[in-house]
């Protein structure tokens, strides 16, 4: 069965999600296609992809929508607040996939906001039922729904087997942000 355009899920509690969908990025710039990451949850915080994106302009796009992760200690937006961005980022993602601008397109952290109720798993499903069939989806996030599971072609479970995290360590610049 030929297949233009494939829906790639990269899921699980190890680490290397979002790393993994850059790791396209990085590739498919070298063929010249055009790409663009939409974040979903993150937008707070300070990711090196935030600057080093700008390099790999006019090819590749970064967009953040998000507005810092969902209820940690110092998260000072109300859930209704999080809720009109995950939404917002659901109207982002549809405009830009639907532009015929793109080769590739990344919803990252997009499970999250599934699951902590921000969006839908239907805005998800319609985002990939709707899409151009040669455009590529990359969807990154753990707790990743069945549904979604079901629908994509590629499905990678991260699986941790140990973090530096575990030995007390903390995230490190250039390997977690
Ligand atoms: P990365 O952005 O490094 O590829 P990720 O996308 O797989 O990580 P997320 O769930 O998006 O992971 O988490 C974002 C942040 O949490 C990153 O700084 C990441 O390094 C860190 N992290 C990822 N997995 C774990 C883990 N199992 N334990 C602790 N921290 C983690
Ligand atoms: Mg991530």
């Amino acid at each position: 069965m030929k297949k233009d355009g494939l829906t790639i899920v990269y899921t699980g509690k190890g680490k290397g999600k979002t790393t993994a969908a850059l790791g396209i990025v990085l590739r498919a710039t070298g063929y010249e296609k055009k790409t663009c990451m939409i974040q979903f949850i993150k937008g707070s915080w300070h990711y090196g992809e935030m600057d080093s994106s700008k390099r790999l302009e006019p090819e590749f796009e970064m967009v953040a929508v998000g507005k810092g992760f969902v209820g940690i200690i110092d998260d000072k937006n109300s859930k209704e607040d999080h809720r009109k961005i995950a939404k917002e980022a659901i109207r982002v993602s549809n405009q830009k996939i639907q532009s015929g601008k793109y080769d590739i397109v990344i919803l990252d952290e997009i499970n999250y906001a599934v699951n902590l109720n921000l969006i839908s798993v239907n805005d998800v499903l319609d985002i990939i039922k709707s899409k151009p069939k040669n455009v590529d989806l990359v969807l990154t996030g753990n707790y990743a729904k069945d549904e979604i599971i079901e629908i994509a072609d590629l499905v990678t479970e991260m699986k941790e087997i140990k973090h530096p995290f575990q030995q007390g360590i903390k995230a490190k610049e250039g390997i977690d942000f």
